[in-house]
């Protein structure tokens, strides 16, 4: 194929042309996607190593997460909550269920399930710990992401997400990821939650030290404060369990979910909790006109089904030892050091060699799509469907533009 046949060129220039500038995406135009395999306008294959940030971790088009969508959509899609339709509560007590909690609320974009737990955690603290009026404080951690709003830009330390969108919510202290006695210090008796990410994605694939979130929850349940788990991309399989948190055998008061739980198909997050801290919302005072719609519901519904059978954490942690264990020898030949768990790694690259965004645009080239995080780091997180061969395939490549 000549140059002037493909369509990608004209494609991107469009793309370009009409949107705000606010990604940067690499030079490829994706038209189909099976599995873990993405094909391009121009016919080119490539293997999906970033799975929409984890949203994607049963694979593009999962057939029985389709299915469910197409079976849905003949149906009905959309009633709102003013009434309730015949998927809801199968939702609701199948991810209930999985999360161990009693009560479940469905939002659509994880900013908004975050939203909810900062909304909850809130009135919480006032209801039933007794904080005074306007004074409740949620400690977070350095370098977190927790999505794009204003109140969730505020307690950002990244000035990209955060510069220029102020007037800036308070209530939140930061303390840095994994220190204890920093949060111990922050700690007052209006702390009504903690609110962190099991493993730290954005930042760059960030693994606590060990023990670090068995402290959390001591000195959550010994100050009563909620201990709040994003596991927005850590969860649902990622890691190698159910949820991240549980490699650190902890039980947060509240889960927040989101990304695969909607199968690559729909947006659909949601917060999980008992009853005691849930059971704050009353009606007319917080909602959403999508959550928790029909065709959402469906979709989640089969998605708790594939996370029942246990066997997409069976194979994000069976792999995800391959993964590792073909990174680490990548150690001293372009990389300087691999973190993660699962099928989830973030690779710092020697930044001597190329950063990050160029180490992204070698391995497109070669066909394997993964972004970068911070600098020299990229992440790799391809779905859980992957196989070993694709596995190490993509370190292949990986190795190849390291090592020339
Ligand atoms: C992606 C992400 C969010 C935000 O989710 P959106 O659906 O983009 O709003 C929040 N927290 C974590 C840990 C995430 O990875």
């Amino acid at each position: 194929m000549t140059s002037v046949d493909m369509r990608t060129p004209g494609a991107l220039e469009e793309a370009e042309r009409y949107t705000a500038h606010n990604y940067h995406p690499l030079p490829v135009v994706i038209a189909e996607g099976d599995g873990a395999w993405v094909t391009d306008v121009d016919g080119g294959r490539y293997l999906d190593f970033l799975a929409g940030y984890s949203a994607l971790n049963f694979g593009h088009r999962h057939p029985e997460l389709i299915a469910a969508a197409h079976a849905q959509l003949d149906r009905v899609t959309l009633t709102s909550r003013a009434f309730v339709h015949d998927q809801f509560a199968d939702f609701c007590r199948g991810l209930a269920a999985l999360c161990g909690k009693e009560l479940v609320l469905p939002m659509n974009t994880g900013a908004e399930a975050v939203e909810t737990a900062i909304k909850v955690a809130r009135k919480w603290g006032y209801r039933v710990k007794g904080v005074a009026d306007e004074q409740a404080e949620i400690i977070v951690a350095a370098d977190n992401f927790h999505g794009r709003t204003t109140t969730i830009v505020s307690f950002s330390t990244d000035p990209d997400a955060r510069a220029d969108f102020g007037p800036y919510t308070p209530g939140f202290t930061v303390v840095p990821y994994g220190d204890l006695e920093a949060l111990a210090d922050a700690i007052t008796p209006n702390t009504v939650a903690v609110l962190m990410e099991p493993i730290q994605g954005e930042a760059g694939v960030l693994v606590p030290p060990a023990g670090f979130f068995a402290g959390v929850r001591e000195l959550c349940t010994a100050n009563n404060v909620l201990f709040i788990a994003d596991e927005i991309q850590s969860g649902l399989g990622r890691t190698g369990k159910t949820f991240a948190i549980e490699h650190e055998g902890v039980v947060p008061d509240m889960y927040v979910l989101g990304k695969a739980l909607g199968g690559g198909i729909v947006p659909v997050s949601a917060v999980a909790a008992d009853r005691e801290v849930l059971g704050v919302l009353k009606p007319g005072e917080h909602g959403s006109t999508f959550g928790g719609n029909p065709l959402a519901c469906a979709v989640g519904v089969e998605v708790v089904k594939l996370l029942e059978t246990g066997e997409f954490q069976r194979r994000s942690a069976e792999l995800g030892e391959r993964l590792h264990t073909s990174l680490a020898k990548l150690i001293g030949r372009g990389v300087v050091a691999v973190r993660g768990r699962g099928l989830w790694a973030g690779v710092d690259i020697d930044p001597a060699l190329m950063t990050g965004r160029e180490a992204c645009e070698r391995l497109a080239e070669r066909g394997v799509l993964v972004k970068d995080t911070h600098g020299s780091t990229i992440r790799l997180a391809p779905p859980l469907v992957v196989t070993g061969g694709e596995l190490d395939h993509a370190v292949a490549q990986l190795e190849a533009i390291l090592n020339p």
